[in-house]
């Protein structure tokens, strides 16, 4: 694995870290006390080509390789993780969703916009009763003519109040993991309803939704891929996304980590810079060295990616260890902005808040133990 970037690389990473450091930045704590960020920042991701990454520009995206979009997602998670979950669901999830399993219609229909930015798009897996245990989902959809008829609910739904189309899994069959189809759902279709889930303790800018679908009609050219295959789509969109989660991770901890630098050489107590103090610079070193090895476990499963090998283990591993690393970092940043670090004034108390969720949602870190577990013994503990 060749761990120098290329200069296309650079150069993404380098407009990613100046977009983020313009249009995000100087809003994220505004953004965070209103519960909302500025919707706006939708169409200027789309822009600047950030929603289209990965998917080929004949459906509209703008290309790129898999680590440029690590390096991307990575500048979004320093920034603001309510405007990286945005992205990460709306293309990571749901358009790479599409791109991988959709045919040449589906893509000509959906990907232009949501590369656009002028549609966005939710990934309707978890609901009100099972989150862990997806494959045992309950949300129905009935075949009737050239329809299905879709009833249930969908939980904790990232973009679910803002979305144009959400990618619903449903049962089409028996129990388990082989009855469940995907499907395209236009969140404006009659029976569809959506409510905003109020009150979270971190990425409060972003959408979070409760989705009610009764008796929702879509037509057959909206299912994704066969019947049967949904847990498939399913579990496939997780690898990658937890790619994303865990590059978003790595930059929350870098951002954490450059403001305790900068606060450290500037807050002089006992007569020196509190960063004089080794103390505090074990705290740095702790979260530089996490940090480091995080982004490099996010690197190879980029590179694996790239290379069409098999990931979803070395995901599992980049996620769990990015997201605890995130928290900690977040946590030992509060610790060096002393009393100020708990005000939202600095941006380590939100890096806090925002880091809490990375360690539940595309599985919890005991999920993601599980799954590497699993590999490493050829046994399932899940059950
Ligand atoms: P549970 O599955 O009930 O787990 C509770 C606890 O039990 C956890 O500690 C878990 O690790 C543990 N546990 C469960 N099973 C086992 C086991 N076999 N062995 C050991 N421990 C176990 N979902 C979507 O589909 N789309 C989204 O866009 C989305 N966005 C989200 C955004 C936010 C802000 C949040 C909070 C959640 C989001 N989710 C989304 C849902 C998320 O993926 C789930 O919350 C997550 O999978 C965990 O499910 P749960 O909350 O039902 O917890």
């Amino acid at each position: 694995m060749d761990l120098s970037l290329t200069d296309e690389q650079q150069a993404l990473w380098d407009l990613a870290r100046d977009f983020i450091d313009r249009e995000v930045v100087p809003n994220t704590r505004e953004w965070d006390r209103r519960e909302q960020v500025d919707r706006a920042i939708v169409g200027k991701l789309g822009a600047v080509g950030f929603l289209g990454m990965t998917i080929p520009e004949e459906y509209g995206g703008s290309g790129g390789d898999t680590l440029s979009y690590c390096l991307m997602m990575e500048e979004l998670g320093r920034g603001d993780s309510a405007i990286r979950g945005i992205v990460s669901v709306s293309l990571g999830l749901v358009g790479k969703s599409i791109a991988a399993w959709g045919t040449h219609e589906q893509k000509q229909r959906w990907l232009p916009g949501l590369c656009s930015g002028e549609s966005l798009a939710c990934f309707g897996l978890t609901e009100p009763d099972t989150g862990s245990d997806a494959a045992s989902l309950s949300t129905r959809a009935v075949r009737d003519g050239d329809e299905y008829v879709i009833t249930g609910s969908k939980m904790f739904i990232t973009n679910g109040t803002w979305a144009d189309v959400a990618l619903i899994f449903a049962r089409t069959g028996g129990p388990g993991p082989k009855g469940i189809s995907a499907f395209l759902v236009p969140t404006a279709a009659e029976g569809f309803a959506h409510t905003e889930i109020k009150g979270k303790l971190g990425l409060r800018g972003q959408s979070t939704g409760e989705l009610a679908l009764d008796g929702v009609r879509v037509p057959v050219e909206n299912r994704l891929g066969d019947e049967g295959v949904g847990f498939k789509i399913a579990m496939s969109a997780l690898d990658k996304g937890r790619m994303s989660v865990a590059s978003g991770c790595v930059g929350l901890a870098q951002g954490a980590l450059n403001a305790s630098v900068q606060y450290a050489k500037e807050r002089t107590q006992f007569g020196k810079p509190i960063a004089s103090y080794q103390l505090v610079q074990q705290m740095l070193a702790d979260m530089a060295v996490n940090t480091d090895a995080a982004r490099l476990l996010v690197w190879r499963v980029a590179d694996l990616v790239e290379r069409e090998q098999p990931f979803g283990t070395a995901a599992s591993m980049a996620k769990l260890f990015a997201s605890e690393n995130a928290v900690n970092a977040a946590n030992l940043a509060i610790q060096v902005f002393g009393g100020y670090g708990y005000l939202d004034e600095y941006p380590v108390a939100k890096y806090l808040r925002d880091a809490r969720v990375m360690t539940l949602y595309e599985g919890t870190s005991q999920i993601q133990k599980l799954l590497i577990g699993r590999a490493l013994t050829g046994l399932n503990a899940f059950t």
